[in-house]
């Protein structure tokens, strides 16, 4: 396959600066995110494997709030890895924060943030929150090897069970430094769903702009079609670590499985929560709603090439801009191979407006621009089918 070295940042400023919704970049971001990845944090930090910490074997057997040293160093050597630069916060004998900050190349005096809490109230303690602790490290381990224009907070709390002690002695010192944290995507317990519905809850309050946060995280699981069903909980729960950044005047969202919505972990605070009744789907999912959501409002800056853009098992990537329209858009596509295409516009009704292409053509990037002529406004499909396979998206022609 030939190479296009072209910057990723170049074409995204040239074909995509209309797009208000979607990011390509973000979207990129997003596939990074691991399942095995997030299942490894989750085994070491729930005691199922042991991991080399300091240069010696160990197993984190638990995260009691005045016996978790262990997975504190763990997680703070986790984020130096990343050459992020990292923190300890010791406010006093048994409470210990971890967290890192990656500077924003645009503003790096505002501050987005993605944490959770790491300390447990028994044994494995898996959902609760080893869960959302790998989650924020996924966030980093990806992250860290982009530039983004706002800076980031990766945090892990202690404390969070005996009265989010950590999480508050935090909140308040950033209040009083006047840090200027735009906002906090705090995750607790994310892999959880008995029935496969894929409900999720974002509980906000009326605190900042928090209910605008929860209402970008939902237009998120539209915009990349990640495949949650998250409701608005509002006023949602102040029982977990979000709710200090809330009450020193933060905006503020909890992620949460259906903690409200009757599908909520059984085994929560018992031996039983391990990762072996966990929903990796779902898990995953939950991931990438909070660590895509982060890194859309971050703004990823990001030169990358083109090959590493479209890298996907797919023969062909897909997108229009600008999206939505209203007179005419341009459809740009990226063909992995020489390989037969046949580009249809069908309307919401499945019903053939368009045949924009049906000829046999060469790898690489093809545009093609289309005119809305007398189409009525609303949603369309453009369909793409290759000689291996068929991909769909979705254009908007406005009113
Ligand atoms: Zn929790």
């Amino acid at each position: 396959m030939k190479k296009f070295y072209l910057s990723i940042a170049l074409l995204i400023s040239g074909l995509f600066s209309f797009s208000q919704e979607y990011d390509p970049m973000v979207d990129t971001l997003i596939n990074k995110i691991e399942l095995d990845s997030l299942v490894n944090f989750v085994r070491i930090l729930s005691g199922e494997d042991s991991v080399v910490v300091n240069g010696t074997k160990v197993l984190i057997e638990n995260r009691i709030y005045d016996s978790n040293d262990l997975a504190a160093d763990y997680i703070k050597q986790t984020l130096e890895e990343y050459n992020l630069a990292t923190y300890d916060q010791v406010y006093d004998t048994d409470g210990r924060n971890v967290y890192a900050i990656q500077e924003g190349i645009e503003y790096p005096d505002q501050y987005y943030m993605i944490c959770a809490h790491y300390d447990a109230v028994t044994a494995y303690c898996a959902d609760d929150n080893a869960s959302g602790t790998a989650g924020v490290l996924e966030a980093a381990r990806i992250f860290s090897n982009y530039n983004f224009q706002y800076s980031i907070i990766y945090a892990l709390w202690d404390e969070e069970e005996i009265g989010l002690i950590g999480s508050g002695y935090y909140a308040q010192q950033a209040a009083g430094n006047g840090d200027n944290i735009l906002s906090v995507i705090n995750m607790d317990m994310i892999a959880w769903d008995s029935d496969d519905d894929y409900l999720c809850e974002l509980h906000a309050q009326d605190y900042a702009n928090s209910l605008e946060l929860a209402n970008y995280m939902l237009s998120m699981n539209n915009v990349y079609e990640l495949g949650l069903a998250p409701v608005i909980q509002y006023p949602g729960t102040g029982a977990s670590d979000h709710a200090q950044f809330w009450y020193n005047g933060y905006s503020a969202v909890l992620l949460i499985e259906g903690y409200w919505s009757g599908d909520f972990n059984p085994y929560y605070h018992t031996v039983k929560d391990r990762i072996s009744i966990f929903n990796l789907p779902y898990f995953n999912k939950m991931a990438k709603l909070a660590i895509g959501s982060l890194a859309s409002l971050s703004v990823p800056d990001v030169t990358i090439s083109v090959d590493e853009f479209f890298a996907t098992t797919k023969d062909l990537q897909m997108f229009n801009y600008p999206n939505p329209f209203n007179n005419k858009t341009t459809i740009s596509y990226y063909l992995h191979e020489d390989t037969h295409v046949t580009l249809t516009v069908m309307n919401s009704l499945g019903q053939k407006v368009a045949v924009l292409e049906d000829s046999y053509q060469r790898e690489g990037i093809h545009e093609i621009s289309f005119k809305r002529n007398d189409l009525p406004s609303g949603i369309y499909f453009i369909v793409a089918n290759t000689l291996s396979g068929s991909t769909t998206s979705k254009m908007i022609i406005e009113l």
